[in-house]
């Protein structure tokens, strides 16, 4: 059985009491006993924040990007060796909101997964259709496009993967529309296809996360799928009620 993962993005939102009430009620779900590993993804201005209450717990946190320099004349960026420095042990690489605001192409986002490999992280590589690629039946397409970007970065030597796959659907992200969970499971099961190309081992411990308008009453059903490992929660993440209960729902 794969491990599983509930991760919550808070992406541009909180400030420090936010983060130390949300981190502390989060802690209060008791970790230890959830199946989940629960990790937290809080803007850098954060991370102190959420280091200072989870340290010493089964939480884990990680960075929302990085760049791909170690260090140097790199005004307003961050690198893997500081996310390291925060005792991240994951940082998400190639989220939509950064392809699409911020022109990530797919050889960036591969020279970012370099640089957290080499950085001892673990990047969560996020990958996921439009609405207008969906529209034009090009879901499959894309995501080959994506996945195949970083299939080369896979650590073939190992059975342990190096890395861990979103599919975060773009069409399903902050809109309150899910994929349902047949239609996740029948990308997840393609990107798992795509992975066993390379390695049938790998593939099979590879963990997917599912990303896009996951809530506490919608979860079950979708990590009832047989190739979703968990999910990468966005707005539900900023409530710990409703995130406990995603982490509840991975049991
Ligand atoms: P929502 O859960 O708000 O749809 O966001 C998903 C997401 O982008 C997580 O990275």
């Amino acid at each position: 059985m794969r491990p599983t993962m509930v991760a919550g993005n808070w992406k541009m939102n909180g400030l420090s009491a936010d983060a130390v009430h949300l981190t502390q009620a989060i802690l209060s779900a008791d970790l230890e006993q959830m199946r989940p590993e629960v990790v937290l993804f809080p803007p850098y201005t954060l991370l102190h924040a959420v280091t200072q209450e989870a340290k010493g717990t089964a939480l884990r946190w990680g960075g929302q990007n990085l760049f791909w320099e170690p260090n140097g004349a790199y005004t307003g960026e961050i690198s893997g060796a500081m996310l390291r420095d925060m005792g991240c042990r994951y940082v998400l690489v190639g989220h939509s909101e950064r392809r699409q605001i911020f022109a990530e192409t797919d050889e960036l986002v591969a020279r970012k997964v370099k640089a957290a490999l080499s950085s001892g992280l673990i990047p969560v590589v996020c990958v996921g259709e439009s609405e207008a690629e969906r529209a034009q039946g090009a879901t499959e397409q894309v995501l080959q496009r994506q996945v195949e970007a970083i299939l080369p970065l896979l650590n073939l030597e190992s059975n342990q993967p190096n890395l861990i796959i979103a599919y975060e659907p773009i069409w399903a992200i902050g809109t309150g529309q899910s994929a349902s969970p047949e239609e996740a499971q029948t990308v997840h099961a393609f990107i798992r296809k795509l992975v066993a190309g390379h390695s049938s081992q790998l593939a099979k411990r590879l963990i997917l996360l599912y990303g896009g308008s996951v809530k506490g009453n919608n979860a079950a059903a979708l990590f009832e799928q047989e190739d979703i490992d968990g999910a990468l929660v966005g707005g539900a993440s900023l409530s710990a009620g409703e995130f406990i209960q995603i982490c509840r729902a991975a049991e």
